[in-house]
């Protein structure tokens, strides 16, 4: 899947205590995750008496010059990287969200998107809440400013029992750090040791970046509270509900060096590859991926076919993330620059291009016809997920349903619409299946929501939303 009607994750969050470099392994592990949001970047420190912040918009390194980063004091830190599916892109809406209340400072960094986010917020509103921001985020924080629990802990527990939807969350205050997982643990979110510090990470790429061990992954229902000098306390908020990782951080989000539930990424996108390859095999002369999501799924179909793989599409990585497309022309035009087909690999061959998703089907055509211009006879089109028909409500950016080509186009139809000479998906089982989760829950502990319709949770003023759209 490449660019403009591409999925795209909402953001990352990452944490350490106690270390005298936090700040600057938070800088690491935010660049390292990067590839979950690329609009702004923030990182809150605390010395154990003030917060130190710095947010802004944009990549990590265009927020963060090392100047700024030596001014973030303290050896607490979260950090944030965002795009934005809720709340507009705008300064006020980047995190870590930092705010005053009677007991002191607090910053909330979540990655996620709550489904009962408007409710809250209206309700909020009514009992004369008044809003700084567009985010659910600033929701949790009035919900824990408004509590009337004798404890933070309690207070923090009674938030995150309102709450719905998504949500893998830090919370800092000058003396602790709160982290928590929703009950379905729908976002990944993982803990590791650097030394005698607890560091927390949507992503374990992050850890092997700073070298840092994994521990674990955060339980769903799960609350960790950790002191200043890294004694860590294990509670609950909530038991658990069925497990629904997002599938998607497997086929497309993650990064493939990052391991969710013990499974690595780019291995289970190899193995997509060869379900794929199983149930839709086409007799080609060469498989080539949409670079760079898509690779992994296209060794894995090769190698299952026999078929050799080749790198028949390269992406042009210096292309500015702000190229502006005003008309149809200049899109086309912004495909060509992002990406090219190798007109001596494909030219005369029949092509199978394993692509991970469909949104739209406009990106899709155009890369079809990138093959094509470079002289590739046949193009066989091989997604290596189940055709997407619903959008998400937990913090994917997906298109409205009508938006979405699958929800109201035939496979056979689609296949016309992108100029393929065949096309097929990737079954909702054969996906499970070979992602590979050692898991007996439904789906295998997966969310299948944006394939299925089946979704994890209530969706409340989500769905509402949608239909007026
Ligand atoms: S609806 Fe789809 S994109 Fe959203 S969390 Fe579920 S599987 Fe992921």
């Amino acid at each position: 899947m490449f660019d403009f009607d591409e999925l795209n994750e909402e953001c990352g969050v990452f944490g350490i205590v106690g270390h005298s470099d936090a700040a600057r392994l938070t800088y690491y592990g935010l660049h390292a995750l990067q590839h979950r949001g690329q609009e702004s970047a923030g990182i809150v420190t605390t010395n154990g008496e003030k917060f130190h912040v710095h947010r802004d918009m944009g990549l990590v390194t265009e927020v963060f010059s090392s100047d700024e980063v030596s001014k973030l004091i303290g050896s607490t830190a979260i950090g944030h990287v965002r795009y934005s599916t809720t709340g507009s892109s705008v300064l006020a809406n980047v995190q870590p969200l930092v705010f005053n209340y009677a007991k002191g400072e607090i910053a909330i960094a979540t990655n996620g998107n709550l489904v009962n986010g408007d409710k809250l917020r209206k309700e909020l509103e009514a009992n004369g809440s008044i809003f700084q921001t567009t985010t659910d985020t600033e929701a949790i924080a009035h919900l824990i400013a408004r509590s009337n629990a004798d404890t933070l802990e309690g207070a923090v527990k009674e938030t995150l029992n309102q709450l719905v939807g998504a949500y893998a969350l830090l919370i800092l205050t000058n003396e602790q750090l709160f982290v928590a997982q929703d009950p379905h643990a729908l976002r990944p979110l993982a803990i590791g040791k650097l030394g005698d510090s607890y560091v927390f990470s949507s992503e374990t790429c992050a850890f092997d970046t700073i070298g840092a061990t994994f521990i674990r992954e955060i339980e769903p229902g799960e609350l960790l509270v950790v002191t200043q000098d890294n004694e860590m306390c294990v509670t609950r908020f909530s038991e658990p509900k069925e497990t629904s990782i997002c599938s998607f951080e497997y086929i497309y989000f993650a990064r493939p060096d990052s391991d969710i539930s013990g499974i690595n990424v780019h291995t289970a996108r190899k193995r997509l590859g060869r379900q794929l390859a199983k149930e839709a095999f086409a007799e080609v002369d060469v498989i080539t991926g949409v670079p760079d999501s898509s690779t992994s799924a296209a060794i894995g179909f090769a190698e299952a076919t026999g078929i050799p793989y080749e790198l028949g599409l390269i992406k042009n990585r210096y292309v500015g993330r702000t190229f502006i497309q005003p008309s149809q022309e200049l899109r086309e035009q912004g495909v060509k620059m992002k990406l090219s087909a190798v007109r001596k690999v494909v030219e005369g061959k029949r092509v199978v291009m394993v692509d991970d998703s469909i949104v739209r089907g406009t990106t899709s055509r155009r890369i079809v016809n990138l093959l094509r211009e470079a002289g590739a006879t046949e193009v066989h089109v091989r997604i290596s997920s189940p055709p997407v028909k619903n959008p998400c409500f937990y913090g994917i950016d997906t298109a409205n349903r009508d938006q979405l080509i699958a929800s109201n186009h035939s496979v056979d139809e689609i296949c016309k619409l992108i100029n393929a000479d065949s096309l097929a998906f990737l079954s909702a089982e054969g996906m499970i299946e070979a992602i590979g989760r050692p898991s007996n829950e439904k789906n295998r502990g997966h969310c299948v929501a944006c394939f299925t319709g089946d979704y994890p949770t209530k969706l409340y003023d989500a769905l509402e939303v949608e239909e007026t759209v």
